[in-house]
């Protein structure tokens, strides 16, 4: 999609009215969880393999810390911008309320293209990304994670940096990382088994059997392949699955065990994926396909007035952060398409973050049934009080999301006051 002029920060500030509206809050209840509270814009050299040097810029830009720590990942893309983190900080705050865990939210980005620089110049612009931004963050103030282009590795090296500086380990800095230095089990597939949560919840409330879904995936990262793999595995047929590279479709279903076993390898694409029977199509191209549901897991901005008329499927469950625009939105609504919102339908990820947190505050590890069941619960929980909504009030679930989401921020800013 066309980037130009797009600043997902509006689609926050429409979400957050339309919610206001719903619950009859008056503009001084809730003005505050307009603006972002904190953001820091750091640049910062880094020394190159060839004794270069290059300046590199990046964002922690914290949100909210209403109902505790501010808590979000951090992003590596050439594309990140202020407004793009400003609102997946935004939208961290809201998927924490929603499902009632007890975080702020927060998001951190850094403008570089990582498959540009090599292994060594990527952990020395870590490490050195996590020194400047080492003042705002800690285990009781602001706790980064994964997201796009970032992994358990690079949570490590933030760990180790953090824990240098303050000269002693400090596992609950971040989230998300290797489980020998405090990481959690379940954490890896956290978002994509809350996706796949997300996406039984709605098909058991629609009373479809998910053995009649054909669904198309795109993005085939952290959170999209494990989607795919989980509701493969619950009986949907994955017919189309795409990367940066282009997609791939196969009308009788795709295989995913291959297409996972083909991707394990570092470095691989959907394009280096063959099978008999595969089309190749484009990105634009699967979110148009003639299937049951789309779960787009790539980037945000997908799903716009520029293709909503178009969208084929019935059923979106959104595993992205943003990837359908406020403009999107209403047609889709309009057409009758269900569309689980992100910060329901992605947050299984920030729920297992949650709980690495709480064991590393505890120095105490669960064991992964403790995990996932727990997880399934505190999904459901959240699940059903956002349907409930959706059906009484007769509004989209992403409205219902957020209204569930900024009465419980409201009513924390109501117990807490306002300074001084
Ligand atoms: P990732 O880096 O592991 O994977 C991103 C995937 O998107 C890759 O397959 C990449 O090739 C693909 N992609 C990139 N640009 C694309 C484009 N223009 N068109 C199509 N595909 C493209 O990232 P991830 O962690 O899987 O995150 C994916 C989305 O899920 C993001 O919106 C992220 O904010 C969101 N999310 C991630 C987590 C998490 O725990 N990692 C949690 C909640 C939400």
């Amino acid at each position: 999609m066309n980037n130009e002029m797009y600043n997902p920060y509006d689609d926050v500030v429409t979400t957050i009215k339309s919610a206001a509206d719903l619950l009859e809050l008056e503009e001084k209840d809730y003005i505050a969880t307009m603006y972002p509270e904190r953001e820091l814009k750091v640049s910062f050299p880094v020394r190159m393999d060839d004794n270069s040097v290059r300046v590199f810029e990046g964002f922690r830009i914290q949100h909210s810390t209403l109902r505790g720590p501010a808590k979000g990942g951090i992003r590596f893309h050439q594309d990140v911008n202020e407004n793009e983190v400003k609102a997946l900080a935004a939208w961290m705050t809201f998927k924490c309320a929603v499902v009632d865990i007890p975080y702020g939210g927060a998001k951190g980005g850094v403008m570089v293209d990582p498959f540009s620089v090599s292994r060594s110049e990527l952990e020395r612009l870590t490490r050195r990304f996590t020194a400047m931004i080492a003042p705002i963050i800690g285990p009781l103030q602001d706790i980064p994670a994964p997201d796009v282009n970032t992994n358990s590795e690079i949570m490590g090296w933030m760990m180790d940096t953090f824990s240098m500086l303050k000269g002693y380990a400090i596992p609950g800095v971040v989230t998300g990382k290797p489980i020998e230095i405090g990481g959690s089990l379940g954490r890896p597939e956290a978002t994509g088994r809350g996706v796949m949560i997300a996406l039984r919840e709605t098909l058991k409330k629609l009373n479809i059997d998910p053995k009649t879904m054909r669904a198309a995936v795109q993005g085939m990262g952290n959170v999209g392949s494990t989607a795919a793999r989980l509701i493969s595995d619950m009986g949907v047929n994955v017919v189309a699955v795409s990367d940066v590279s282009g997609g791939i479709y196969k009308p009788e279903g795709l295989n995913m065990k291959a297409i996972m076993d083909c991707l394990a390898v570092r470095g691989a694409l959907i394009k280096d994926y063959n099978e008999d029977g595969i089309s190749r199509i484009s990105n634009e191209e699967l979110l148009e396909l003639d299937v049951d549901v789309l779960i787009p897991a790539a980037l945000e901005n997908q799903i716009s007035d520029k293709n909503a008329e178009r969208i084929k499927a019935r059923l979106i469950i959104e595993a992205a952060n943003g990837p359908t625009t406020a403009t999107g939105d209403p047609i889709l609504y309009k057409r009758g398409v269900t569309v689980v919102p992100d910060i329901l339908a992605n947050a299984g990820g920030v729920i297992v973050s949650y709980f690495e947190w709480v064991q590393n505050c505890q120095s105490y590890a669960w064991d992964e049934d403790e995990i996932n069941s727990s997880l399934d619960r505190i999904m459901c929980k959240a699940f059903e009080g956002v349907y409930a909504l959706h059906k009484e009030k007769g509004v989209s679930l992403r409205t219902a999301a957020y209204a569930v989401a900024l009465k419980r921020l409201v009513q924390a800013q109501r117990i807490r006051g306002i300074f001084p």
